[in-house]
């Protein structure tokens, strides 16, 4: 007989923190591979895209639920997600973590940000590689945080660390580059870059959450772990 899990959609600390909480239930983590040593997630886990909509209806043939504890801004997966479970009366729950309310400048979308950061800006991008593109060839001088080394690229400084990072850190990293204005996803979570940035004067300019895809939304660790623990029981139980 085929192994029955829950399937999470990973790539999260909120994914990792509940994981934790479910020992020994039957779950399969999913990463789409964008970090070159991700941190162990304790659970039996898949590594890559499900090579678009056809692998993931696969993939959903052996899930009893999927928990979508993606980060708020991976739109593509969570707008299939909800939208092939919702087809295929697969129980779905995204977990994730709440916005930072009206904190900072706010944009829709990056090419909105690129076009409004001021001339002469030293710009601290914390919105990933990914997002490079709308902000580069205006002048403005670039300097994008990333988790793994990269080539050089002409006209960006790279960043390379590992989140979390401390106030401390922060506050190193602006004042040595000079920078004069941050730009982050409304990604939510731990404030240090935000409190960095007031501490020092350093704008603020925030990418607002894509449009909500629909599907149930929770915020609270302990219900999506009530969720894993009701779809995938423990087969020592
Ligand atoms: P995305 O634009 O929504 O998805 C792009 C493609 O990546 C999907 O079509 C899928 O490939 C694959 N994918 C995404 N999440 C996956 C997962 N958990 N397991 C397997 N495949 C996955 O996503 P993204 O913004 O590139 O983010 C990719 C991953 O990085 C997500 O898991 C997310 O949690 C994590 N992450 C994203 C951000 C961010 O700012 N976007 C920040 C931190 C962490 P196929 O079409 O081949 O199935």
């Amino acid at each position: 007989m085929r192994s029955r899990h829950v399937l999470v959609l990973a790539g999260t600390a909120e994914a990792r923190a509940v994981l934790a909480r479910v020992p020994g239930h039957s779950v399969l983590a999913s990463l789409a591979g964008r970090t070159e040593k991700p941190v162990a997630l304790g659970v039996p886990t898949r590594i890559g895209g499900f090579g678009g909509e056809a692998g993931f209806r696969a993939a959903l043939a052996d899930a009893t639920a999927v928990l979508d504890a993606t980060h708020p801004f991976a739109a593509r997966m969570t707008e299939r997600a909800v939208r092939l479970c919702g087809e295929l009366g697969v129980p779905y729950l995204r977990l994730t973590r709440p916005g930072w309310g009206s904190v900072g400048l706010r944009y829709p979308d990056e090419r909105a940000c690129a076009r409004a950061l001021p001339e002469g800006a030293t710009v601290f991008l914390t919105t990933g590689p990914g997002s490079l593109p709308a902000f580069e060839g205006r002048g403005r001088a670039l300097f994008c945080r990333r988790v793994d080394p990269a080539p050089a690229r002409v006209g960006v400084t790279w960043i390379v660390g590992t989140p979390p990072f401390a106030l401390e850190q922060e506050i190193e990293t602006l004042e040595r580059h000079g920078i004069t204005d941050l730009v982050t996803k409304d990604s939510g979570g731990a404030r240090a870059k935000l409190d960095a940035a007031a501490a020092l004067g350093v704008a603020v300019h925030v990418i607002e959450r894509p449009l909500n895809p629909g599907g149930e939304e929770t915020h609270d660790i302990d219900r999506a772990a009530a969720f894993l623990r009701k779809h995938a029981p423990d087969p020592r139980a």
